[in-house]
């Protein structure tokens, strides 16, 4: 997996390059929730689940339908959210979902159940480069400044480039 905070920071750049009437302060907070709530799952070691089960890491958590599950809570909750409910489903949803996405370009581990409950295969993406980032690891080792590198380079570089692109469209968009 990549760290926590690396999955936080691709709702959370941009959400705030959407800008505020798009994305409320809530909003964004719930997307960078969504986001690390998958790996919730490693919980999962603690109660002795194997790691290939459906339950256990990188398992149910990290498939569409769960990223579906959370839309559909976004939108139920849309009022405390301060949004429409498909603009809060979509980003929560889509927050959710970049979690295995980012999981699937990582170069260690299991794949992502990214079909679970109709396929209980693990899944990679054709290119994986991010370094995975091991379960507890200590961020102040060598592995771990490999680690931050990787998900400097191949995460919030590309994020906070695509962010830049989507604030310069609004930018140049409302002095049309
Ligand atoms: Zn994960």
């Amino acid at each position: 997996m990549p760290s926590a905070f690396t999955h936080a920071a691709v709702p959370l750049m941009l959400g705030a390059a959407a800008g505020r009437r798009r994305v409320s302060g809530r909003l964004l907070a719930a997307g960078a929730v969504a986001a690390m709530l998958p790996d919730a799952d490693v919980l999962a070691f603690a109660l002795h689940i194997p790691y290939a089960s459906d339950f256990g890491h990188r398992g149910a958590t990290h498939s569409m339908v769960f990223a579906l599950l959370l839309a559909a809570l976004a939108a139920l909750w849309h009022r405390q959210l301060d949004g429409p409910p498909l603009q809060c489903a979509a980003f929560v949803g889509l927050a959710a979902l970049s979690h295995p996405l980012l999981d699937a370009c990582t170069d260690g581990g299991l794949g992502v159940a990214l079909w679970w409950p109709f396929s209980d295969a693990r899944w990679f993406a054709p290119f994986h480069p991010i370094a995975v980032s091991p379960i507890g690891a200590r961020f102040f080792s060598e592995r771990g400044l490999h680690v931050m590198l990787s998900e400097l380079c191949w995460v919030w570089l590309p994020t906070a480039l695509l962010a830049v692109c989507l604030w310069a469209w609004r930018w140049t968009s409302r002095r049309m």
